[in-house]
């Protein structure tokens, strides 16, 4: 047995056999193909140099020792090497190898040739060579690479796992808890986990190394804890621990209906963070108050940018499944960051580049056909719009732009949709939330996306399980943001919610109600878990324990606070029976 500490990504508990899923280069196959597959060989190797060169280029830029840049310096001239180059192709041209076969034979002619030499220096470059066969190897065997196919109940132990190939799992019923390597607590992948309630921990480490499909796992996603091969005692808590945290919800969902109201009879909105669809159920069996957060990028990230993906019926459903219960928040798309997709150049730092309403206002016509599927959605039930990672008001102006085009040319053709449709902004960029009085007053209403807003006021990558330490939801400096984003946004006389991960901590409830928020929006499975805490709460005394907090100018201390406030609740619950 043994036991190892990762970050909980994702509460739940489960006991299950291990599936491992690594991304190493694998061996590569003898294979030849035929000659009219040629063509596309030399078309994949062709995409291989060129994310190659990509890549290496900007490890070459970032790079800081003289060391580092004449090793990437060397190996751009090597992937530039009209005779390594010309020899993979023939082979693949005369000898019908695959483009990996090619990649493997042609370096080994290299590494044997520079091998004889006498040249100590040349010697040591058959090292430079090995590893651009493993970064062409990694990119070709990317691009086919094997599923994730599940056949009885596992609990998913991988290296990394990208959104895409996480949202493409086949039989993804037989996942029982994600653990992985990598990743922080607001990685996407553990938001996912999180939204489908599946026990995740991630930052393993080297975990998914240590593991065969022949070990069984147990999680505990509450503690971020995950025991290889566990005894026979330690199986038995953790399925009792399982069973009570059924008992329990259901006793929940029981009880848990009705309006989400303070002691005091303060309203504040439960909704909830979906993907697809298929939240909307969870949505509704959870009594929510609406959707706060519809990720539509998860609706195409598997196939990438296909504008001709029509996915409007998904928006029309959900707006009428919705109808009469609340409202749906249809946020455009956020693609890049951790969700990658088809064809997206490489970038060295992807959450600070290439992203959400950066693509979109440049790929305009996109954004625009996003947007019309929106309206027309609005005509179902009530739909709202809202943009992500706006950094300036210029930035919104733009957006909004789009959307009056939008309408315009709907209007135009007679296309019915609510011309009322409200319009709103996350706020999730620190210039953002300064700018808060001016750019809330340009919308109907404000979200604040706390996993990007944290780690771009922190420059924490909520990504980065090495700096996990660091990701710190409770700094005062984010603390102080978010009562400057509340206060401007009710000044301009907007609501204001929040939909990052922080929203659905029962730890930090009391704070966030007493720093004035209207709204929450949380994963489906954490909304009646909420509801009955909120009912417990006197939003003046909330009040009184966000002006203590906001006092207090350390994390460490402002967490043991509300930790404190979090264990005097449990003790009274035990009190009570
Ligand atoms: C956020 O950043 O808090 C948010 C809700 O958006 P996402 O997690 O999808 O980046
Ligand atoms: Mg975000």
């Amino acid at each position: 047995m043994t036991e190892v500490k990762g970050i909980a990504a994702s509460g739940g508990y489960a006991v299950s056999k291990a599936y491992v899923f690594r991304h190493d280069v694998q061996n590569v196959l003898h294979e030849t193909v035929s000659e009219d597959q040629v063509g596309n060989e030399l078309e994949r190797l062709s995409d291989a140099f060129s994310s190659v060169k990509s890549y290496v280029s900007s490890l070459l830029s970032s790079s800081v020792g003289d060391s580092e840049r004449e090793l990437y310096s060397v190996e751009l001239l090597m992937l530039d090497d009209p005779e390594y180059r010309k020899m993979i192709e023939s082979l693949v041209q005369n000898s019908f190898h695959t483009a990996e076969w090619a990649v493997e034979s042609a370096t080994k002619v290299f590494v044997d040739a520079l091998g004889k030499l006498s040249d100590e220096y040349m010697r040591e470059r058959s090292n430079d060579i090995k590893d651009i066969e493993h970064f062409l190897l990694e990119s070709l065997q990317g691009k086919k690479r094997s599923e994730i196919r599940l056949e009885r109940d596992s609990i998913l132990v991988a290296d990394y796992i990208l959104t895409s190939e996480f949202m493409s799992i086949i039989n993804p019923g037989y996942i029982k808890g994600v653990v992985i390597d990598t990743g922080g607590r607001t990685s996407h992948v553990a938001l996912l986990a999180k939204s489908k309630g599946i026990p995740a921990v991630v930052g393993c480490q080297t975990l998914s190394s240590d593991v065969s499909a022949d070990d069984t796992i147990a999680v505990d996603g509450y503690k971020g804890v995950v025991v290889v091969n566990p005894s026979r005692k330690v199986s038995y808590e953790i399925m009792d621990l399982k069973i009570k945290e059924s008992e329990n919800e259901k006793k929940l969902s029981e009880t848990m209906k009705g309006p989400s109201v303070t002691k005091d009879g303060k309203r504040i909105l439960l909704k909830t963070n979906i993907e697809g669809l298929d939240g909307i159920g969870p949505t509704l069996s959870a009594h929510a108050d609406g959707v706060g957060l519809f990720r539509t990028e998860f609706l195409v990230l598997e196939n990438g940018f296909d504008p001709d993906d029509d996915k409007s019926q998904v928006y029309i459903d959900s707006a009428e499944k919705m109808a009469g219960v609340g409202d749906v928040t249809f946020r455009t798309l956020d693609v890049g960051g951790d969700k990658i997709f088809k064809d997206q150049p490489f970038e060295a730092n992807q959450f600070m580049g290439f992203r959400a309403i950066r693509v979109s206002l440049q790929c305009k016509d996109i954004f625009k056909k996003q947007i019309k599927r929106i309206l027309k959605a609005s005509k179902w039930g009530n739909a709202r719009i809202m943009f992500p990672l706006i950094s300036s008001e210029e930035e919104l102006d733009e957006a909004l732009g789009v959307l009056e085009d939008a309408k315009e040319e709907l209007s135009r053709k007679n296309i019915p949709f609510d011309e009322k449709l409200p319009v709103g902004t996350m706020i999730e960029v620190p210039s953002a939330a300064i700018m808060i009085d001016r750019i809330s007053r340009k919308v109907d209403f404000v979200s604040v996306g706390t996993n990007d807003l944290v780690q771009y006021t922190l420059a924490v990558d909520r990504g980065n399980e090495k700096v996990g330490y660091l990701y710190r939801p409770m700094h005062p400096a984010v603390l102080r943001l978010l009562k400057m984003i509340v206060d401007g946004a009710h000044e301009s006389g907007r609501s204001v919610s929040i939909c990052g991960e922080m929203a659905g901590d029962l730890k930090y409830l009391p704070l966030l109600v007493g720093l004035g928020f209207d709204e929450l929006s949380v994963s489906p499975p954490l909304v009646l878990s909420l509801r009955a805490y909120l009912r417990e709460l006197d939003s003046r005394d909330c009040r009184t324990l966000s002006n203590e907090i906001l006092s207090i100018p350390g994390y460490t201390e402002i967490e043991r606070r509300l930790k404190e406030i979090q264990d005097a609740r449990r003790t009274g619950d035990k009190e009570q029976g």
